[in-house]
């Protein structure tokens, strides 16, 4: 079972997710509370939080923010409620995974809790692919979903890994938004590609020296992403 957090002020729309992520078999908890919500997610492991931004006691930026900083990378789907809030949402510092701006369709809420709780088994190649990858002082491996940095453990969300994965198992292959959008977090919902773009800025800003001029993940100009394949 899987165990879901919700943060959520307004109460009917917390129970109204409730209720549709009982259908799909998930324990639920309810906060209404920014800080409660977030002390209990410091302590006890969940598969998915789905957070609002405006709280009383703590606003949805700080706690996943803080989350990220304690090392909780479980999938955070931040509920937005105006677009504009968007690039401040899935911006560098704040670690969330995804958004859905309110109001949403029960739909659309499925589609993205379903993306978030699958971990995504990219099987790009077949049972031959290697499950360690190792290039240039980054050694990610698959099995333990573990990546380092010159023996140095990253931090990485779901997510991150993910996007890591799939392009460091095939060097050289532009990716564009989005079949990174279809792969990693299996939907194609029409502009959310910044979700693809502030990811690979996260990404970068964690396994690059210099993310402005990249030795790992590289942009292929007016397409998308690849992996360096030059040794
Ligand atoms: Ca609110």
């Amino acid at each position: 079972m899987k165990e879901v957090i919700i943060i959520e002020d307004e109460k009917d729309i917390a129970e109204l997710i409730e209720l549709h992520l009982e259908d799909l078999d998930c324990e639920v908890k309810i906060f209404h509370n920014g800080k409660e919500g977030f002390e209990y997610a410091l302590s006890n492991p969940f598969d998915l939080m789905i957070l609002d931004i405006n709280l009383p006691g703590m606003n949805g930026i700080d706690v996943c923010r803080q989350l990220r900083a304690e090392k909780v990378n479980s999938p955070i789907l931040m509920l937005t409620a105006r677009s504009e809030e968007i690039d401040k949402v899935l911006g560098l510092e704040t670690g969330a995974d995804d958004y859905l701006t309110k109001p949403f369709s029960v739909r659309e809420l499925l589609a993205r809790v379903k993306a978030n709780l699958r971990r995504v088994e990219i099987d790009t190649q077949s049972d031959t692919s290697e499950s360690v990858i190792s290039y240039k002082g980054i050694v990610i491996d698959k099995k333990k979903r573990k990546v380092s940095l010159n023996n140095e453990r990253i931090e990485l969300t779901p997510k991150e890994f993910d996007l890591l994965y799939l392009l460091a198992a095939n060097p050289g292959v532009t990716y564009d938004r989005k079949d990174l959008l279809n792969l990693v977090w299996s939907y194609d919902f029409e502009g959310y590609e910044h979700t693809v773009n502030s990811h690979i800025n996260r990404l970068r800003s964690k396994i690059e020296k210099d993310p402005t001029n990249p030795d790992y993940v590289l942009t292929t100009w007016g397409v998308g992403y690849r992996f360096n394949d030059i040794s």
